[in-house]
């Protein structure tokens, strides 16, 4: 049997066009739900991928049919030569775009334009300053929301994520929908997911069914429209008549969308994840610093990738703390 030629296609027929490169470990805020309190052990700065071997890596992707990435971590504004980075991965033919908490994005305007970034996903969970301040360890609201607007202003085109989380942020998912009357941001509301040091469980989580009973109880079912998912959407999307912005959920919990799958990850410290769940890795950067090339471990890495969350294609598997905890903490694989 001839071998496919296309490395990144899995043996469920899924194929791999979009890359999120997380370019740092390190964070300026400390939320409670991707990183544990006492923070995560670092990698050490030699075992981080440069801005040339990120640049390396990516473009082998690029060459086998990536034609997106996002830029995520930690926050990776936080990285020194982010501008370098952007400058590279310009150079090459794919959409580009960043996740950030937007705590200092206000200086990056002009170097994202620059860099044809059009795309951010900025991290807001809470219109209170004071919850905000619980959730992230850091009191940081009135800077992520005023640049938020300028995001807005400056022309981007601005998706808010929102963990929600049971009898923290719930109460809020009404004031997030009504910000989209005059804003055109897509707010999108995430199940919470279980990582290492996370303390998640069920019972925190915000389902895409309760987020529903919400929206139906406050608005009439002729205003709530279903919009048109894009393919590999991994969110379910929805707009209030009249609104300028939209809505949408990210339900990996209860309704995973592994079918339609087309994301692989890259850690800061050049570990290929096929899957946010997987908790095997795959060693791309030690593989590149001795010469040889990446291909076969990305072709191998892709195959190995399980049809469903990692193999907890159920909830109670998903519940499984020994299943959870063997993968990383958000904050190290980059959302
Ligand atoms: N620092 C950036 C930020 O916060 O946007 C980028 C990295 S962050 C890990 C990427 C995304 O992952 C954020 O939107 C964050 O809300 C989300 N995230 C982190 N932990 C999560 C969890 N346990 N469940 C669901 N989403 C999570
Ligand atoms: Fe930092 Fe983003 Fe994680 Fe919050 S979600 S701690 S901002 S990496």
């Amino acid at each position: 049997m001839s071998e496919n030629k296309n490395i990144l296609q899995d043996l469920h027929g899924r194929n791999h066009a979009y890359l999120r490169i997380s370019l740092i470990e390190r964070c300026n805020l400390r939320c409670s739900y991707c990183m544990p309190e006492e923070g995560v052990p670092l990698a050490p700065k030699s075992h981080l991928m440069t801005y040339e071997e990120i640049y390396e890596i990516a473009k082998t992707f690029v060459k086998h049919g990536v034609t997106k990435i996002r830029l995520t971590g930690g926050e990776p504004l936080v990285r020194k030569d982010i501008p370098v980075i952007l400058e590279k991965l310009a150079t090459l033919p794919v959409e580009l775009s960043i996740t950030s908490n937007a705590v200092i994005i206000d200086k990056f305007i002009d170097v994202l334009k620059e860099h044809g970034v059009n795309k951010i996903n900025l991290s807001l969970d809470s219109l209170d300053r004071e919850k905000f301040k619980y959730i992230t360890r850091r009191d940081q609201f009135d800077i992520v929301y005023k640049n938020m607007l300028l995001l807005i202003e400056e022309g981007f085109n601005v998706k808010v994520n929102v963990v929600l989380i049971k009898d923290f942020n719930e109460n809020e998912i009404i004031d997030f929908i009504n910000l989209t009357k005059d804003l055109p941001i897509v707010v999108r509301f995430i199940e919470f997911m279980p990582f290492d040091g996370n303390k998640w469980d069920m019972g925190k989580m915000v389902s895409y069914a309760e987020v529903m009973t919400y929206v139906n109880a406050s608005f009439s079912k002729e205003n709530i429209q279903r919009l048109q998912d894009a393919p590999n959407d991994t969110s379910k999307n929805y707009k209030i008549s009249g609104y300028k912005g939209s809505f949408a959920v990210i339900s990996s919990v209860t309704n995973p969308f592994c079918d339609s799958c087309n994301r692989l990850r890259l850690t800061a410290n050049g570990q290929l994840k096929n899957c946010l769940f997987s908790s095997t890795e795959s060693d791309l950067l030690t593989t590149l610093r001795s010469g040889n090339s990446i291909e076969p471990v990305i072709r191998k890495a892709v195959q190995a990738k399980l049809k469903v969350r990692g193999g907890m294609d159920t909830l109670e598997k998903l519940q499984e703390p020994k299943l959870h905890n063997n993968n990383r903490s958000m904050i190290t694989i980059g959302g």
